[in-house]
């Protein structure tokens, strides 16, 4: 589904990034750094409204950044030989970090035909099985396509081991979390929720829903590093930490 919207946050994007290239070209200083790419970057390309999204040498956008930054301060952690799913592995960066330390990893997606990763499965998280199998379970940008979050979040919960770990991330707005439709026409879920494929919007309250599942939730937002470290790398984002009660 194309809309107008869409084309022009991509057009703007594809000038700021060339627009950024060149100046790095021209020598710019590189007074930014990347924890996805671990490079000294010239800046990050503009996206929408966010002035300083995606790198410019591998286009990890800020909430790819704020995972790499996390796991490099030890505030989340990977432990060794650790089975973990990785779901909709659209960023190249975590998949090649998930797969290096784990002993089980899973990349996988409801349409894995769309994906190049090696080992792409298929999985519905609506109607998952599986029990007590994973230790880290990582869904960015999922929760807010799916149709049914309880239910989701239900099976989230089994399929980790005791004390193991869901990273979750959503696009928040500072309203109350709002809820639409599979019914809804695709032009009505962009009106609402900004994408056309979105079924809900998400405020801070997601986190009382990944309570009401039976986790125990911190919320780990780009602020949890120190200042120069989240203007350096331009952090931004929130990540919702679910832990399955051991
Ligand atoms: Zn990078």
């Amino acid at each position: 589904m194309i809309t107008s919207q869409r084309v022009l946050k991509a057009a703007g994007k594809h000038v700021s990034r060339t627009l950024l290239a060149a100046r790095s070209a021209l020598g710019a200083p590189r007074h930014r750094y990347c924890p996805a790419c671990r490079r000294d970057v010239a800046g990050f390309f503009r996206y929408g409204a966010e002035a300083e999204w995606g790198c410019l040498q591998c286009g990890a956008s800020p909430r790819e950044r704020l995972m790499h930054a996390l796991l490099d301060a030890g505030l989340i952690t990977l432990p060794a030989g650790a089975a973990i799913l990785h779901c909709a592995p659209n960023e190249a960066s975590l998949v090649e970090r998930f797969r290096a330390g784990a002993g089980d990893y899973v990349p996988a997606d409801i349409d894995p035909e769309r994906y190049s990763v090696p080992g792409m499965q298929r999985l519905d998280l609506m109607t998952m099985t599986d029990e007590a199998r994973f230790d880290r379970i990582y869904a960015s940008h999922v929760m807010e396509h799916v149709p049914d979050d309880a239910v989701v979040l239900r099976n989230l919960l089994r399929a980790l081991k005791p004390g193991g770990e869901a990273w979750l991330l959503v696009p928040l707005w500072s309203k109350p979390s709002e809820d639409g439709s599979l019914d809804l026409s695709p032009r009505e879920r962009e009106r609402r929720f900004g994408q056309w494929d979105h079924v809900r919007q998400y405020g801070r309250d997601f986190g009382d829903r990944i309570a009401a599942a039976g986790f125990t939730v911190e919320t780990i937002d780009a602020d949890a590093l120190p200042a120069a470290q989240v203007r350096r790398m331009a952090l931004a984002d929130t990540l919702f930490r679910a832990r399955r009660p051991a």
